[in-house]
């Protein structure tokens, strides 16, 4: 498989060097040169494969010539090893648990697997390189997690003070070993800043062999698309072949639903995409008014969705061809405002003592409002965190203190490493070349 970037600019390049770079060298976003197309016939065997299986098959195409049979297989198997469960919340709504990985969020799936590729490329070489990215809070600990212990490979992340949750502080900041933390004294976007300006300083990159571990990197994008295939199996088991899988996405850079999107566009039967978004909404506007209006992002209490340019929203044009028209039938989205979010956690905990976080909120919202004209339809949300990580939010809303999950409870006995830093690339920039 080749990989060619949507600037149209830069030659194309297999699996390997699009992992190892991340981005194309004239900025554009790394898309396959084709998507493979599943048979009717290799779509019903899909149906009993086991997880590992699975996976592997549908990464095999994408992966190519750079890594072998065996070493792929192994590499799916590690990335899907916890439970992806579909649980009935209402008649017609469904949530998809997305959070039972190690750092209890979906990103644990795409960090899982490029790291462990990346720990593959790096085999034999004696070439380390470095893994520098910005997080608000989910993001960072599934990097960290994924990549603890790879050999080859260090890790930098920075995080805003203050700004990420105690537990998922605790989860980017007690890893040790090849993992370091840099807690910035600013914002968000100043972390951003400082990693973009990184990529682009000629003496950084003759100091280090950097590598971006955003959605952008087709390592962490593509395996998003297994849990869809998973959760269409225990669909299919339960309503059989008829009943569309209609599917609402929480999204902020939208790597997650556009993952989604290709899992379709190869030819898993899959109903209609539904994009969640909170304040942050320029594709909801878009698909409205069929103007694309970036503006800056704006916080909200479902604070891994604030993004104002979506990264991976020219990813979903590519496949929709670019085509206005193609992209409405395929997808839907709605806005939701805080206060809805915090009342609909409420609502639901009492109604159906079911606990959503901030961000499976806002797609219950959006679920709600595509079905009330769909009385017969059905719709899963995915549930891309675990309640816990959002404390504050969900324990307002509901009233009640939330028991720390025993798969998280190691880390209340462990010191937080950081080292603190201005907000300022030329603070980093000594940092990174003393
Ligand atoms: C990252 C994240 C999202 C947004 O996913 P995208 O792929 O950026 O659209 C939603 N919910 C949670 C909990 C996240 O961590």
């Amino acid at each position: 498989m080749q990989y060619y970037s949507l600037q149209k600019q830069s030659p194309n390049v297999d699996f390997k060097t699009a992992a190892i770079t991340g981005q194309a060298p004239d900025k554009g976003l790394y898309f396959p040169s084709e998507i493979p197309q599943l048979t009717a016939a290799t779509i019903q065997r899909f149906k009993t494969l086991s997880k590992g299986e699975l996976a592997f098959e549908v990464m095999r195409p994408y992966v190519g010539d750079s890594i072998d049979d065996a070493t792929l297989l192994q590499i799916c198997t590690e990335t899907i090893n916890f439970n992806f469960p579909l649980v009935p919340i209402t008649e017609n709504i469904m949530s998809l648990e997305l959070f039972h990985g190690p750092t209890l969020a979906f990103k644990d799936v795409g960090a899982r697997f490029m790291s462990r590729c990346l720990g593959y490329f790096s085999k034999g070489t004696n070439q380390t390189s470095t893994v520098l990215v910005a997080t608000s809070g989910d993001t960072g600990g599934a990097v960290a997690n994924g990549f603890l212990g790879v050999e080859g490979v260090n890790v930098i992340i920075l995080y805003p003070k203050g700004k990420v949750s105690p537990i998922q502080e605790l989860q980017l900041t007690t890893c040790g070993q090849n993992i370091t933390a840099l807690e910035v004294e600013g914002t968000f976007d100043d972390c951003q800043a400082i990693v973009k300006e990184a990529f682009m300083d000629v003496d950084l990159n003759k100091k280090y062999t950097l590598t971006s571990a955003n959605s952008i990197n087709v390592a962490r994008w593509l395996p998003q698309q297994l849990y869809y295939f998973f959760a269409w199996q225990h669909w299919v088991a339960n309503y059989g072949d008829d009943v569309p899988m209609n599917i609402v996405v929480p999204s902020g850079n939208f790597g997650n639903i556009c993952a989604g999107m290709m899992a379709k566009a190869s030819g898993l039967p899959l109903g209609h995409f539904i994009a969640a978004c909170n304040a942050n909404d320029v594709v909801t506007r878009y698909l409205a008014t069929k103007k694309y209006e970036v503006r800056q992002s704006v916080a909200t209490v479902s604070n891994a969705m604030d993004v104002g340019n979506p990264s991976n929203f020219v990813r979903i044009m590519e496949i929709m061809q670019s085509n206005f028209s193609a992209l409405t039938n395929a997808l839907t989205s709605y806005q939701v405002t805080d206060t809805d979010t915090k009342a609909t956690i409420a609502r639901v905990y009492k109604t159906f003592n079911y606990l959503l976080d901030p961000h499976g909120a806002v797609a219950f919202v959006a679920a709600e409002k595509y079905l009330a004209t769909r009385p017969d339809a059905r719709a899963i949300i995915l549930e891309t965190a675990h309640p816990v990580k959002f404390p504050e939010v969900v324990e307002e809303a509901i009233g009640e203190q939330l028991p720390i999950p025993a798969s998280v409870q190691f880390l209340l006995d462990k010191q937080k490493v950081a080292i603190p830093l201005a907000p300022s690339y030329t603070a980093f920039k000594a940092w990174m070349m003393q």
